[in-house]
């Protein structure tokens, strides 16, 4: 959507003349006086001016979400680079030097809204992309993996990584207690990427982004591979030391929202490079694990980097409000020809956050301008009424479809995906939220090697451990040490060390996150 016909959209109801009304449209003679008895007597009931401006006031704030409450966006373009059409028919791929509006949004998870912008956490990293088959949401984070890969940890993982209900603080004991529970000890490889450097990004323009979860994506002719997404950033990794981010989240807690805006700007337009790995069904089945596991990444020299294209950042939201904070990403907003895989945490994804838009900004937040297929337009008359409902409402459109000759709408022939994967068994609960012996560690131990290629990496890690495990109680803080020494034994020395540290006392109480 150009900045123009954006404009017209958000400014579509305001007077020209700029002449201040109530929201009703009625002029103001004066906005600052309220009508009373006399000089000083009591207020009348019937200044609507005051209660329409409070009441609306009382109003403003809307649901934050719940987890990535704070963050920031831009809109700018998705370029094509590479023909994929051997893996991807969606239209936006179709030609080399397409380009495809797009709004990406960055956050971090467990804060709330207005919390510091550097603390350590992963960073979310969504786009949406406008285009002519429909609105196609990537939300991604800046981390390959995740902490666990069955959904039904979810809020409980959520919630250690939130406030302690009694104390209302950031808990460290609860941070620990849950991922040092043998059960949850999947979630090592995400642990470390969070606690080396990169779990302090210096901003948003400096870290890349990850598909983390497997994507199933096919071809016009019918054929399909497991993709992950890479988005990596042209501008270089950047990252802070524990003691920067902890300083800046003091000094300038929006120091990323800052550093975004201000470099859009100024010009300084942000990019990335995307690639893609991909994968058959049957290299799928020689994986040492499952290819839904979100725990796990594909090694590279396996499944090599495929460029795809380039993402840009050119232009600064008008309103942040309007254009940010009530833009609604979500897995299931997809295009054909790129689909879900069966991983579950993806699965559940798929529900839970237009769930979540639903609750927090209506079920016809996609009728809000920034979420809506402005580039394909939406025809569905039977998702009409509700709440808010200010498209249309698809006028005398009927209010259902039968089939396609008793009225007049139109139905897409796009051939499905050959050779399907077939899922068969019985309905049971499985326990997939622990691996036996020890092939989660394997990755997080590959991590290590590869922090080690790279000075002073592995002592960092083992200094932003051991700052935040000085929080936690001693019982806790020991299965903390046994649980890095099946990383590295050297790495939970290491940790033990940093915690019974004077610097570590004195840093942990501001830097827990
Ligand atoms: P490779 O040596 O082929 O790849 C190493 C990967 O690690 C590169 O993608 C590199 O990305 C990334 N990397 C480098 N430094 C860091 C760091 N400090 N923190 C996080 N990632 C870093 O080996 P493998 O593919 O076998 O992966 C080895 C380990 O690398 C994995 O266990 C995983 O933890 C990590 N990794 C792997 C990714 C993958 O897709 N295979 C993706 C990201 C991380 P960069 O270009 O950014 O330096």
């Amino acid at each position: 959507m150009s900045e123009q016909e954006r404009n017209e959209v958000n400014y579509s109801n305001v007077r020209k003349d700029r002449v201040v009304t109530n929201s009703t449209g009625n002029p103001i003679n004066e906005p600052f006086v309220t009508q009373r008895i006399g000089e000083h007597g009591p207020l009348l009931m019937q200044d609507y001016n005051l209660i329409d401006s409070l009441a609306h006031f009382n109003r403003e704030n809307i649901p934050q979400r719940n987890p990535h409450a704070h963050g920031s966006g831009a809109f700018g373009y998705f370029e094509v680079t590479d023909d994929i059409s051997d893996i991807c028919g969606s239209a936006m791929f179709s030609e080399i030097g397409k380009r495809t509006k797009c709004l990406t949004r960055f956050s971090t998870v467990g804060g709330d809204k207005g919390s510091a912008d550097t603390v350590r956490d992963p960073r979310g990293f969504a786009t949406k992309f406008y285009t002519e088959e429909g609105n196609l949401d990537w939300v991604y984070n800046n981390t390959p993996v995740f902490f666990i890969r069955d959904p039904s940890k979810f809020p409980h993982f959520i919630h250690t990584q939130k406030r302690n209900p009694q104390t209302n603080l950031r808990d460290a004991d609860m941070f620990w207690d849950f991922l040092t529970t043998p059960e949850n000890q999947v979630a090592i490889h995400q642990v470390m990427i969070l606690f080396s450097d990169r779990g302090t990004p210096a901003n948003y323009r400096s870290m890349h982004g990850y598909s983390g979860h497997t994507y199933k994506w096919s071809n016009k002719k019918g054929d399909w591979h497991y993709v992950q997404v890479h988005i990596k950033t042209d501008q270089g990794i950047k990252n802070l030391t524990i003691e920067q981010a902890t300083e800046i989240a003091g000094t300038n807690p929006d120091y990323c929202q800052q550093d975004l805006f201000e470099a859009i700007q100024n010009g300084n337009y942000p990019s990335w490079t995307v690639y893609i790995q991909t994968m058959t069904e049957l290299d799928a089945k020689k994986l040492p694990f499952s290819v839904f596991d979100l725990t796990k990444v594909w090694p590279q020299k396996q499944f090599p980097l495929r460029r795809v294209g380039k993402l840009v950042l050119n232009e600064n939201p008008l309103n942040f409000f309007a254009q940010v904070e009530q833009a609604a990403f979500a897995p299931s907003t997809t295009v054909p020809y790129q689909e879900a895989s069966a991983d579950p945490v993806l699965q559940a994804r798929l529900f839970s956050y237009a769930d979540a838009h639903r609750y927090r900004l209506g079920p016809n937040f996609h009728q809000i301008p920034v979420n809506c297929p402005y580039a394909s337009k939406f025809f569905n008359p039977a998702i009409r009424d509700g709440p808010m409902n200010v498209n249309g409402n698809f006028g005398s459109e009927p209010t259902y479809l039968a089939n396609d000759k008793s009225y007049n709408y139109i139905q897409q022939n796009r051939p499905i995906q050959q050779h399907q994967e077939i899922w068969n068994g019985p309905a049971v609960p499985y326990h997939w939220a622990t691996s036996p012996g020890d092939v989660d560690f394997i990755q997080a131990r590959n991590l290590y090697r590869v922090l080690g290629k790279q000075p002073g990496q592995q002592k960092n890690l083992a200094h932003n451990i051991g700052i935040h495990v000085e929080g936690a109680c001693p019982e806790i803080q020991q299965r903390v040490y046994d649980m890095f020494a099946r990383v590295d034994r050297g790495l939970s020395e290491a940790i033990k060390s940093v915690a019974e540290s004077k610097h570590a006392s004195e840093l942990s109480s501001n830097s827990k996150f």
